[in-house]
């Protein structure tokens, strides 16, 4: 027999590279790509990927290592979620194996708490030793016969006790397999009828558009710029369409599990059984059933959030990502990728045409739209309900201090819930902030209590808990205070529950619910409230952005924001274009339905441009005046931003750590004479969370390519002894600054 030689990618995090082994006789013709197998490294034995097989040995000379056990029959991923690996891994700088884990998915875990199935682990060495262990020879010789049986069926063929099979799984023996079941449905929400609309004439041109691309070798990619209530799901849902009578596939990408419902339910009245739900809310089990689903052919439609985009299809047609601007396509740990970017990326490879769907793309977005541009635009410029757009007043809140009306709501928000609730029509109401109030105070010395762990104010819970919302940290709020020892304890800025407590004290007969991250904790809890919301069993629907997004409710006439400046300033480049798109998102709920809408808008700024065309539904606007403002300054779509972020328990360590890359990378660039500027150091916005000190470093270039050099110098440069402790992170295009 020929020797058989196997690259294997270790998971092992400080190993970047493949290792290669020798596959043993016992394994020969069982080991394939794609398996998973222990390796010896060092003393230890370490799970690995089979990325490749040889029958020549990489370098003569070397005595290989045997891989150890076989840990899959068959493989767990294939050569092209390999190939797409290797691209994320050196898009996102991340180690391959990190790359390749998120790639793979749920198809690693197994099913927790199911029927699973038993197997002989097949080793090298042949029969394991059962000298003096008849009983475990027995169960050998059933399991090696008929390989798959259930614990159950094992025990009872064998005639031997339960614990002897744990035994022998815990010696290594037997190991056990989740088997595919009958799956059920993910995602269990009432079924819409399946509506026959006719396509409004907007409609129809975007679909006409799309399907003839469809056709072609390289169909491209459309940015769907389509008003709030245009009718973009149902271009999506016609696409998609036209794609499974091709007998393609099709992926539909949502920001988050607070948009599903309604867009559930629309896809299964069109497609039925053949949608798989892929949400953050789903059970390790129910995430394996739907992905089996998808593998095997069953559900050639995919909607789900980020993650989605790894779906393991293997004929995609049409990738779409609704709502396309979301901060949520962008994974915050490593690999630090965009579903945008990975969209495109795999769209390449399957021929695939993408569809990016929003009221208000990104500036990148809209930027490659522009005439000229690699996308091409189709708009949706009016609603397809009939009433257009609501129209949106921006209440001066200066103005209501001074006239002594110092309260959470202006008198024009008050009286328009009050004539909305005799109308029996319903309201929304957004906050960006949860919790009752934001910060606590000693008014006697001043002091603002903040988390131990995190350089943040502690907001109060009206539970009576005060908690860090970056850490999760909770304490009861003191009844002294904790410097001066004053019982002038004051509880300041509004949160959402805050806001709840005050609705119900103006307006005592109204059903009010909450929608936050507090009230949605429980799995279910969501879906509960948006659907008494929906069947009008309360009035008011107060929220964070969870109701901004998606929601299309014809009940509601009034979208009040209870304050829009809290998104405006935060010390970020992209502030003004998130608070756009929230005012502008939020806006959208109102008026979709028989009744006109109106959208009250609470500020302290009423003449900043992003309120100012947000309240004018004036997109092109907006863009127009933003790009010139990051063109002034710099910022994307002009340059390309990379980010990293120092982060350690010492703050002078971190801060030296800090000066010693920026001297580094400035050396780095003027040397090679690199097209790139330096920003920094400075402490991060966030300057401490969960008690480690943060400093970060941004750099500006025209282009990605010089980016990722200087990136992974960083990554790859060891600083020595004294600063290898730090924790350092690489972001190449962050949506994120703090
Ligand atoms: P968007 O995603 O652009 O905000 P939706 O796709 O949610 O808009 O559509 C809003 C509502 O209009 C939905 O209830 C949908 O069923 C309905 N709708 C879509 N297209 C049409 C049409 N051509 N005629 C009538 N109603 C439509
Ligand atoms: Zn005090
Ligand atoms: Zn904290």
């Amino acid at each position: 027999m020929e020797n058989m030689f196997a690259e294997v990618l270790v998971d092992v995090k400080s190993l970047s590279g493949s290792l290669h082994y020798f596959v043993p006789a016992g394994l020969a013709g069982k080991v394939q790509a794609g398996c998973r197998v222990l390796v010896p490294l060092q003393s230890r034995r370490v799970v690995g990927y089979v990325v490749s097989l040889s029958e020549q040995a990489p370098e003569s000379g070397v005595n290989y290592k045997e891989i150890a056990t076989l840990l899959d029959e068959e493989p767990v991923f294939n050569s092209h979620q390999w190939e797409l690996a290797c691209w994320l891994a050196q898009r996102y700088l991340c180690s391959k194996v990190t790359a390749l884990q998120t790639v793979i998915g749920p198809a690693l875990h197994s099913r927790p708490g199911r029927v699973k199935k038993i197997y002989p682990v097949l080793s090298p060495q042949g029969e394991p030793d059962f000298s003096r262990q008849p009983g475990q020879q027995k169960v050998w010789q059933v399991i090696c016969q008929h390989p798959g049986m259930t614990r159950k069926e094992l025990v009872a063929a064998a005639g031997v006790s339960d614990s002897l099979i744990n035994t022998m799984l815990a010696r290594g023996i037997l190991c056990t397999r989740i088997e595919e079941r009958t799956p059920r449905c993910s995602y269990p929400v009432p079924r819409q009828e399946k509506q026959e609309l006719k396509l409004s004439s907007w409609q129809q041109m975007a679909l006409l558009e799309i399907e003839s691309h469809l056709k072609q070798a390289r169909p491209g990619v459309f940015l769907l710029h389509g008003v709030t209530g245009s009718g973009k799901t149902e271009v999506y849902l016609r696409a998609i369409e036209t794609v499974l009578g091709e007998g393609r596939q099709a992926i539909v990408l949502v920001p988050e599990i607070a948009l599903t419902p309604q867009m559930v339910s629309r896809f299964q009245a069109r497609f039925g059984d053949k949608v798989a739900v892929l949400h953050s809310g789903l059970s390790d089990a129910k995430r394996y059933d739907e992905w089996q689903r998808i593998r095997c052919g069953a559900a050639p439609v995919v909607l789900g959030v980020r993650s989605a985009i790894f779906a393991p299809l293997s004929n995609i047609g049409i990738i779409v990502l609704d709502e396309e601007h979301e901060n949520s396509y962008k994974q915050e740990e490593s690999p630090r990728y965009h579903a945008r970017d990975v969209a495109l990326q795999i769209a390449a490879r399957h021929n695939a045409l993408v569809v990016l769907g929003s009221a208000t793309p990104s500036l990148e977005s809209y930027s490659r739209a522009l005439p000229g541009g690699p996308y091409k635009k189709l708009v949706l410029p009016q609603r397809v309900t009939p009433h257009s757009l609501p129209p949106v007043f921006l209440i001066d809140m200066r103005r209501e201090l001074k006239s002594g009306a110092g309260g959470i709501f202006s008198r024009r928000l008050l009286e328009a819930i009050g004539e909305r609730l005799e109308m029996q029509e319903q309201v929304i109401l957004f906050l960006n902030r949860r919790g009752y109030a934001t910060f606590v105070v000693c008014r006697e010395c001043g002091l603002v209590i903040k988390c131990p762990y995190c350089d943040i104010s502690l907001t109060y819970h009206n539970s009576g808990i005060m908690r860090c919302h970056y850490c999760n940290f909770a304490t009861s709020a003191p009844l002294n205070c904790p410097d001066c020892q004053s019982n002038q304890i004051g509880y300041f800025g509004t949160g959402t529950q805050k806001v709840e407590e005050e609705l119900r004290v103006y307006f005592p007969g109204a059903g009010v619910l909450r929608l936050d991250a507090d009230s949605t904790g429980r799995r279910g809890a969501h879906q509960e409230i948006f659907q008494a919301f929906k069947e009008h069993r309360a009035d008011i629907l107060i929220g964070t952005q969870m109701v901004t997004k998606g929601l299309d409710l014809p009940g509601v006439t009034l979208v009040g924001v209870v304050n829009a400046d809290i998104t405006l300033h935060m010390p970020d480049f992209r502030a003004a274009e998130r608070t756009f798109q929230l005012i502008t998102q939020v806006a959208g709920r109102a008026g979709r339905g028989q009744q006109k809408g109106e959208v009250l808008v609470q500020t302290f700024t009423p003449d900043h441009y992003s309120l100012v065309f947000a309240a004018r539904h004036d997109y092109e606007g907006f863009f127009k005046h933003e790009y010139a403002q990051r063109r002034l300054l710099s910022y994307p779509p002009f340059v390309r931003l990379g980010r990293i972020v120092l982060a350690g328990t010492e703050q002078e360590e971190v801060e030296a750590g800090a000066a010693y890359w920026a001297g580094r990378l400035n050396e780095l660039i003027a040397i090679k004479n690199l097209p790139a500027v330096l920003l920094g150091p400075a402490p991060a916005p966030l300057a401490r969370v969960r008690n480690r000190y943060r400093y970060h470093l941004v750099v500006k270039a025209r282009g990605a390519k010089v980016l990722r050099q200087l990136l992974a110098f960083v990554r790859d440069t060891d600083p020595g002894p004294q600063l290898r402790r730090l924790l350092i992170s690489v972001d190449l295009d962050p949506q994120n600054l703090m």
